[in-house]
């Protein structure tokens, strides 16, 4: 079961209302733009937090952040079950970026042992996994933030193009703030190489997105990034970003 505190229907709508606000406001900036705005403090938005899974693209954002403040509060989900690659990645990154406040997030160990004791719910029934190892624990750790920030991209999957920068997490009562929302393939390329940005191990072996290791597989040319995320199965998200649960700003705008 979820930790988290379910947002009163006032709740929603104020903070749809913000969420107009913002993306009509933001409309023009660039992502480190957003990203000052975000931290700078405000009526709207007083304790972020950036949610980065150190994955094949996670460099640019938190490369981003480290422009704007490198003591800014940043979290890692650690699932349990994340290849070694990307354990050392999040620690060599963190300190090449010279962040200061990188968490690390951990699954409750008494519900693990309770609902996975012997560590195989990914295999019969991955979405109560990722209910499990991704979602309560981001649940848990969100309590103290009225806002959160995440590398999603339109570019990413069919899953992701309705994503604008700014949305409401309906699940959470939280702003969503999504800087490269807008960023295509190309231009994450071109940051990482412009700003010699550390790549993940993984990358190079075709993991463009890099999840935990007994879902993900390497990705062929034509498919989009996200096509090695639980291969072979019907799965598309791991409920983080569950968009059947998020308001897209315009999209509520009456
Ligand atoms: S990605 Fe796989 S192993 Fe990781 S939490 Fe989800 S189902 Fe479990």
């Amino acid at each position: 079961m979820s930790s988290i505190k379910r947002p009163s229907p006032i709740e929603l709508t104020r903070l749809e209302a913000v969420a107009r606000r913002l993306n009509g406001a933001w409309s023009e900036l660039t992502a480190v733009e957003i990203l000052r705005n975000t931290f700078a403090g405000s009526l709207f938005i007083k304790n972020p937090v950036l949610v980065s899974s150190f994955g094949a693209d996670s460099a640019v954002l938190l490369h981003l952040l480290s422009l704007v403040e490198k003591s800014a509060e940043v979290v890692f989900l650690d699932t349990g079950f994340h290849f070694d690659e990307t354990l050392t990645y999040r620690r060599e990154l963190t300190r090449a970026l010279g962040l200061t406040k990188v968490r690390v997030a951990r699954v409750d160990p008494l519900a693990a042992k309770r609902h996975d004791a012997l560590g195989r719910l990914h295999r019969d029934q991955p979405d109560a996994c990722c209910q499990l190892r991704k979602v309560n624990t981001l649940d848990r750790h969100l309590r103290m933030n009225d806002a959160w920030i995440s590398g999603q991209r339109q570019a990413q999957a069919s899953t992701r193009l309705e994503l604008q920068c700014v949305e409401v997490d309906r699940l959470r009562g939280k702003l969503k703030i999504n800087p490269l929302a807008q960023w295509s393939e190309d231009e994450i390329a071109t940051y990482k190489v412009v700003n010699n940005l550390l790549e993940h191990p993984l990358a190079s072996e075709g993991f463009l997105s890099v999840g935990c290791a007994p879902c993900t597989s390497p990705v062929i040319a034509g498919e989009d990034s996200r096509a090695g995320r639980w291969r072979g199965s019907a799965k598309l998200e791991c409920g983080l970003h569950d968009r059947t649960h998020i308001i897209a700003s315009s999209e509520s705008a009456a």
